[in-house]
């Protein structure tokens, strides 16, 4: 095992992704406030659910009832699964021409078997109203460190990063899981703050030896208590977004919690780490997109 991580204790102190978010949350109430009072146009996020899926249906609930906290107002469109990709795309056209427009958020999956093409309806959202920054050109400009709407869930787990102070420049991070929503994006805002980054995915070799050598691990695989704790260097940082349910029903991360923590100098918890922030950071998104 590797010595542990430097500048930080091994307390294994919970990072509160709940109460991070709830104070984030209050302070864009009172930046759309103040912007209203100024007579500003209030912010508007439109969200749009193609289908029926449970877990799609619960995701844009809690974001819409998100906007509601803070004052956004939500334009919320819902298609049949099988509306088709050619109405879909004539919907994002009528809300990128839509003033009262600031943010767009197409919930994916789109419905399997009805022919969807998830790349050429993102690619279609005006990218200044991009609220979850999955455009390619957005996707480019955050290889590139130019300033974008950055996807949702890296932000987030970077703004809990932030949260606990530890110096990164120059750790090593790792981050499980390659996907263009999550892992690559993340690896890239890691790459920003100087760190040594390790992209692990299903082919990697020996995961427990790269996972152990991480001052910072990031976990997003989707496979439940994948990334063990006894994988966890010392001291190390750890971010899990896995969302899991299992077989009674909770839900469990990425990571296996109890045994990481008594490991990790910061942990986040599932439910409340992650998730909650994504929220967050699309609220944010959207009333940057307004007022910036
Ligand atoms: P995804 O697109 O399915 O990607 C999963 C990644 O994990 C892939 O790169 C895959 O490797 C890798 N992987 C799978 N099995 C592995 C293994 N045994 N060892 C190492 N790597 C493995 O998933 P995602 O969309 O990034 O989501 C990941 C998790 O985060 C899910 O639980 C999801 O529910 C959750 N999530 C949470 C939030 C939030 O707000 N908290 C937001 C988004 C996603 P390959 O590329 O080689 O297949």
């Amino acid at each position: 095992m590797s010595e542990s991580t430097p500048h930080v204790s091994s307390a294994g102190q919970r990072l509160d992704g709940k109460a991070l978010s709830v104070r984030i949350l209050d302070d864009l109430q009172e930046r759309i406030a103040a912007a209203v009072a100024g007579g500003k146009d209030r912010p508007g996020l439109a969200t749009v659910l193609v289908g029926e899926d449970p877990a799609s249906q619960i995701y844009v609930r809690n974001k819409r009832r998100a906007c509601e906290k803070v004052g956004i107002a939500n334009i919320h469109h819902e298609l049949p699964a099988d509306a088709g990709q050619r109405t879909l795309l004539d919907l994002v056209a009528e809300l990128n021409a839509d003033p009262k427009v600031h943010g767009i958020l197409v919930q994916l999956p789109l419905p399997k078997g009805h022919d969807y093409d998830e790349n050429a309806v993102l690619g279609a959202i005006d990218p200044k109203k991009d609220a979850d920054g999955f455009h390619p050109l957005n996707q480019g400009a955050l290889m590139q460190g130019d300033r974008a709407p950055l996807p949702c869930t890296p932000k987030g787990a970077m703004r809990l990063l932030a949260e606990t102070g530890v110096p990164l420049k120059g750790l090593n991070a790792v981050v499980v899981g390659r996907s263009n929503i999550v892992g690559k994006p993340v690896a890239m805002l890691l790459l920003r703050e100087h760190m040594t980054v390790t992209i692990c995915h299903s082919r990697t070799r020996d995961l427990a030896e790269e996972v152990s050598r991480g001052d910072v691990v990031v976990a997003a695989v989707g496979v439940a208590e994948l990334v063990k704790g006894a994988w966890i260097k010392p001291g190390a940082v750890v971010i899990d977004v896995g969302i899991n349910r299992g077989e009674d029903g909770k839900l469990v991360g990425d990571v296996e919690y109890a045994a990481a923590a008594e490991r990790a100098s910061w942990i986040t918890p599932v439910p409340g780490g992650v998730g909650p922030m994504t929220i967050a950071m699309l609220l944010e998104n959207t009333v940057d997109a307004a007022y910036a």
